[in-house]
């Protein structure tokens, strides 16, 4: 597996949630190696401390939950970089079960962070985005938000499908001066999916995605080369849903 480093996001400043771990952490990676400056934001002080450290970002710490929070290291993140021309929101959980095994507050938080949370980071960072000459907001949505698999993840499912139609919502009211997408992957081994990733033989290309080959997906959604591409759920399944 390779990436091949192109001064794609040069001069760009750019703020990426979830980025302690898994495939927002390899975003931040990937995004310093295209010449972008980043800040890290994670609820995990260490983990983003450490991810930080790791591709020479700047962390800030918040739960997305947090609006307060938000707001604090959203004006942190934006002054250690300058300003902020994209968002890369990846801050997100999975609570998997049927009906029965998940209560209320259980489904409540996967809503607040996946979905409400998103939803804050975005309003904190928007002033910024307005700054910036021309802007993108990436979400972190998922295939479950478009096509639904298994009987046991419905919280997931309902919160991605909620965030997909963010998405929709916010690239009409943000245009033309930001642009809005959310990339749609299927299984990821990370530590979100530990333990139940499968091989992922259901998928037409056989096999689990590894996070660059979404971080790249999500690269072309930041950058120059989807200049005219708004409001889209890009999936990345291996030929999952076919949307
Ligand atoms: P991960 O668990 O490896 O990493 C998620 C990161 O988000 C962690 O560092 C965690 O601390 C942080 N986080 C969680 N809740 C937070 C909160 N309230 N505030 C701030 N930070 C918080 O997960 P991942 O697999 O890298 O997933 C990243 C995103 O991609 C998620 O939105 C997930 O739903 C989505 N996704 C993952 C897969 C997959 O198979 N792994 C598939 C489709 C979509």
């Amino acid at each position: 597996e390779e990436h091949r480093p192109n001064a794609r996001l040069a001069g760009r400043r750019i703020l990426v949630t979830g980025a302690g771990a898994g495939i927002g952490r390899c975003t931040a990676g990937l995004f310093r190696a295209e010449g972008a400056a980043v800040a890290l934001l994670d609820r995990d002080a260490a983990a983003v401390e450490a991810a930080a450290a790791a591709c020479g970002g700047a962390p800030v710490v918040a739960d997305v939950t947090d609006a307060v929070a938000v707001d604090r290291a959203v004006a942190s993140a934006a002054a250690a970089l300058g300003g902020l021309d994209d968002l890369v929101n990846c801050a997100g959980i999975s609570r998997p079960g049927r009906v029965e095994e998940v209560d209320i507050a259980a489904f409540r938080q996967v809503i607040e962070v996946n979905l409400i949370g998103a939803h804050a980071v975005i309003r904190a960072c928007l002033p910024h985005l307005r700054a910036a000459p021309w802007a993108t907001i990436v979400n972190l949505a998922s295939g479950q938000g478009l096509v639904p698999a298994g009987p046991s993840n419905a919280a997931y499912a309902a919160s991605k499908g909620g965030l997909i139609t963010l998405t929709r919502s916010l690239a009409q009211e943000f245009a033309p001066l930001i642009r809005v997408n959310s990339v749609c992957p299927g299984m990821v081994p990370t530590g979100m999916t530990a333990g139940r990733s499968g091989d992922g033989r259901q998928y037409a290309l056989k096999r689990n995605a590894t996070p660059l080959e979404v971080a790249q997906a999500i690269l072309f959604l930041a950058g120059t080369d989807s200049a005219f591409v708004t409001g889209i759920a890009l999936p990345v399944d291996g030929g999952r849903t076919f949307h």
